[in-house]
């Protein structure tokens, strides 16, 4: 890595990214120095975390945590609070690294964007929610968006020997890569008595538990193929999902000749954010190395999508456009949420997010205040179902 020191903060540091992100730039203190972070509910971890980096600026969801948090790290460090607190922590670096788990991970999003700093995003909810005004702030001098999630980080370096002319014309198709999640090969029949335990197990990667239910959906793929879609400005008739049980080809790329590009590791998500933060460089750490002096198996297959409805669903929701995405991503995480409360099964998750999305308004997004309401209203109706 070059002699230069970035800066960095870190928003969702105490989660699964967030931690595996701790482990890359213990690696790095040469290069990067972590100058901020954030957090949810376990503020013992978050005071940790901003000891051992000894940060500036903490932020916290709430008074009473901004108190309880306080109490902890004592007045040397500033603590900020709620979304306008993460927008303020989101100027506050070279690189900002989102990793918040939901929509809460907004005002990340898009200020770090406005204000002309490299995004390096986990956090594909607000991107798919936010679609139409991220590309407003990504015109923003200086910024960058660069994908943590794996196959957009596959993509992205599968595309570094494109030409980047608007919307890839030599590109036929974007080959997302999927696992299929721990229920691959289940019946729909079988898929009725899907249990929670079941769900929380994902056969390739270990992460945070919304992003593990979405991953036994499919719902999290139906994501992905909107985030690539927004991501690389080109449209979801060209973003085709693949799956692949092993996980070690992260995505691919098709071009109209023919060729297919694809990016390879074992699963190890600290690649691809070693990949956000240190571009252009590489930083030399050999995470996911692969071993092919043993035997490594690739299958693919087609995903069964009358089992797994979620990816229909989200190709819908993309072909409407507007606020549609964010009306099937805001009541995905309220049903998530109700299912890992045992309060649904785990089929009605898909149910919810299909009844909300089915009374859809169409709006074509044109603020943040426009967002907010449509956030707001699709939870709305997603809670009524729940209430009934
Ligand atoms: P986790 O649930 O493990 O972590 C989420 C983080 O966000 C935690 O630090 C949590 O704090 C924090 N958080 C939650 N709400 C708020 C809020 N309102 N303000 C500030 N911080 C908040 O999730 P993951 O790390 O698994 O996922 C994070 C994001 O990355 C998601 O959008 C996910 O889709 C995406 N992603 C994750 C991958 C993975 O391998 N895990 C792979 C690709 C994408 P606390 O825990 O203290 O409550
Ligand atoms: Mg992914």
């Amino acid at each position: 890595m070059s002699t230069l020191r970035h800066s960095v903060a870190l928003m969702g540091a105490t989660g699964s990214i967030g931690t595996q992100t701790l482990d890359v730039l213990r690696r790095e203190v040469e290069s990067f120095e972590l100058v901020s972070i954030a957090g949810g509910e376990q503020l013992s971890e978050l005071a940790a975390i901003a000891r051992e980096f000894q940060v500036a600026r903490v932020g916290v969801i709430s008074e009473e945590h901004r108190n309880a948090l306080a109490d902890l790290l004592g007045p040397s460090t500033e603590i900020v609070v709620g979304p306008e607190g993460l927008a303020e922590l989101s100027r506050d670096a070279d690189i900002i690294v989102n990793a918040v788990m939901g929509f809460a991970g907004l005002p990340v999003t898009l200020t770090a964007l406005e204000s002309g700093k490299r995004l390096a995003l986990a956090n594909k909810e607000s991107l798919v929610a936010a679609a139409p005004l991220v590309a407003k702030v990504r015109a923003t001098p200086g910024s960058s968006l660069v994908p943590i999630d794996s196959e957009h980080c596959a993509i992205h370096q599968c595309l570094a020997s494109s030409p980047a002319s608007p919307g890839y014309p030599d590109v036929s198709r974007l080959l997302l890569t999927a696992s299929g999640g721990p229920f691959r090969g289940w019946s729909k029949d079988e898929l009725l008595h899907a249990q929670k335990s079941d769900a929380l197990v994902h056969p390739t990667w270990s992460m945070g538990s919304k992003i593990t239910i979405d991953s036994s959906t499919l719902m999290n793929k139906g994501l992905e193929v909107m985030e690539a879609s927004a991501l690389f400005g080109i449209e979801v008739g060209r973003v085709e999902v693949v799956v692949h049980p092993q996980s070690v080809v992260h995505s691919m790329v098709e071009y109209v000749d023919g060729s297919v590009l694809a990016q390879l590791s074992k699963p190890d998500m600290r690649l691809p954010i070693a990949y956000c933060l240190g571009l252009p460089e590489r930083l030399g750490h050999g995470w996911g190395r692969l071993d092919f002096s043993q035997p490594i198996e690739l299958n693919f297959e087609a995903p069964d999508r009358a089992a797994f409805p979620a990816l229909d669903l989200a190709y819908e929701a993309a072909r409407l456009g507007g606020a549609a995405p964010a009306w099937l991503s805001a009541a995905n995480e309220v049903a998530v949420a109700a299912f890992l409360d045992d309060r649904i099964g785990w089929v009605d998750i898909v149910a919810i997010v299909a009844t909300v999305l089915d009374g859809y308004e169409p709006d074509p997004l044109n603020s943040l205040d426009d967002l907010m309401a449509n956030d707001a209203l699709a939870r709305q109706r997603a809670h009524d179902i729940l209430h009934k």
